[in-house]
């Protein structure tokens, strides 16, 4: 059963159930009143007879007299003796003939009392009166009065008529109004069903709900929901693809190197000791991608085991900078602007990645008689390192990108043939501090070169280990 369905079905029985509740209440109130009106009438008639038998002395009744009796041509009126023999009857009884009494269980009451009884096989309404002479507690009659209920059945029975077909009918405009109005609130998740299936069909994460109503209600959350997920698998489809197809890039160039090596040497029937330190280079090379591509995936997933400890982020600089200064040669300066006494809670060998990574970057992307500035300050609570150059600078259209994995610079593309970078060096920069973290920022140096700044939180008392 479809939901448009279900509802239309929910929405119509709903209206059914509150009408019926309704019919019900007003049933039982009409024919509850009515009765009331109809003991009232008899009540009166029985008091007007009573009255009129001189104030209570119920002489008039007694000997046959029946003008009394006739007070309503719809009531009729019975006086029965101490004997419970017909004394007297009103005229329309008369003319029932009803030879009865109109109440027999009723005669033998000591207390006014009210009854349904079948005369003539309709239903009547009789109250039956006795008489007792007051003060003597003596009974000397029994007056009698009924009234044909037919009215009130005709009544009750029109009613329900209405109240049945009415229930029908309201029924029947609450499916038609449920239907058509579900058609209408459920037409833009039928425009979610067809673009959810034309994407999986042409394998197209490009496209994307079109939705002209307001943005806040909750088809247009949904909407804007399914639109926010398509956007964030296509970007992940794209990045998945990219990296599959950087990967293999990367991955054939060594392997050619390899291969292209032994097919020599086995040509020549000799190792070569050349060829030989070629294949090394290159496995060495591969083994580094690899041993990236991990770290990566480890960090990405924010399961990269650090060993957390106190470091002096000072010190291990300090140690870094002797290392680059190999680096550096006499090709360009490398010096230290300020430096503050800095510690960290971090994983001591992957903050020294990160110096690595952006000195040795700055060393790279610097050319001959440039300069690389690396400076160590502090503010209330976070560390701040600085590395600065002044050589070919980023492209303001490549700084967005310029932390995702393998993403390189078009001029160093070209110069990736030297056969260092992968394009990854920024990206596990990234990864690492944002496992400690902190905040690593690109910006450009003036007049020329580029400046990265890297935060972390300064220590703050004993460093827990995650690893
Ligand atoms: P790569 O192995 O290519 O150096 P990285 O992830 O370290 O990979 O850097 C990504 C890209 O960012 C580089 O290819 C380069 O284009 C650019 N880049 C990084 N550091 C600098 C820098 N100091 N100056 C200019 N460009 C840089």
């Amino acid at each position: 059963m479809t939901l448009r369905v279900r509802l239309t079905l929910l929405y119509s029985l709903t209206v059914g159930g509150i009408l019926l509740l309704l019919g019900t209440a007003i049933y039982i109130t009409v024919s509850v009143t009515l009765t009331r009106q109809i003991d009232a009438a008899l009540n009166r008639v029985i008091d007007a007879i009573i009255e009129e038998s001189s104030a209570g002395q119920i002489g008039p009744l007694e000997g046959g007299s029946q003008t009394g009796l006739d007070q309503n041509f719809e009531i009729y009126v019975q006086y029965w003796n101490a004997d419970n023999e017909l004394e007297s009857e009103s005229i329309n009884a008369s003319l029932l003939n009803l030879k009865r009494s109109m109440d027999d269980a009723g005669l033998q009451a000591n207390h006014p009392v009210f009854r349904n009884i079948t005369i003539h096989s309709a239903q009547w309404r009789v109250l039956t009166v006795p008489l007792i002479v007051s003060g003597q507690d003596r009974k000397v009659g029994t007056l009698q009065a009924g009234m044909n209920l037919s009215i009130v059945e005709r009544t009750q029975q029109v009613l329900l008529t209405v109240l049945v077909f009415g229930c029908l009918i309201a029924m029947a405009v609450a499916a038609m109004a449920g239907w058509f109005s579900i058609r209408q609130a459920l037409s833009p998740l039928k425009a979610v069903t067809n673009t959810a299936l034309q994407i999986t069909r042409a394998d197209d994460l490009s496209r994307r709900i079109p939705y002209s109503g307001p943005r806040e209600d909750e088809v247009g959350q949904l909407i804007t929901a399914f639109n926010q997920t398509l956007g964030r698998l296509e970007n992940l489809f794209n990045t998945q693809k990219r990296f599959l197809a950087d990967v293999g890039h990367e991955l054939r160039t060594p392997l050619t190197v390899i291969k292209g090596n032994v097919d020599l040497m086995r040509r020549m029937n000799c190792s070569d000791d050349e060829s030989l330190g070629s294949i090394e280079s290159e496995v060495d090379r591969l083994t580094r991608l690899v041993g990236d591509l991990l770290l990566l995936a480890q960090a990405e997933s924010g399961k990269l085991p650090l060993a957390m400890q106190t470091v002096e982020l000072d010190t291990i600089l300090l140690e870094v900078l002797q290392q680059m200064k190999i680096l550096a040669r006499d090709r360009l300066s490398l010096r230290l602007a300020d430096i503050d006494q800095v510690i960290v809670c971090g994983d001591q060998d992957r903050l020294k990645q990160v110096l690595v990574n952006l000195i040795s970057n700055a060393i790279k992307y610097t050319p001959n008689g440039g300069e690389v500035v690396v400076g160590l300050g502090k503010t209330e609570n976070q560390a701040c390192l600085t590395v600065s150059d002044n050589g070919s600078g980023i492209p303001v259209e490549d700084m967005p990108h310029i932390f995702e994995r393998f993403y390189r610079g078009e001029k160093s593309r070209t110069r990736s043939r030297d056969g260092k970078g992968f394009g990854l060096g920024l990206s596990i920069a990234y990864w690492i501090v944002r496992n400690h973290n902190g905040q690593i920022e690109v910006s450009p140096r003036q007049p020329k070169g580029t400046t990265f700044t890297v935060w972390l939180p300064l220590a703050q008392g004993p460093c827990i280990d995650a690893s």
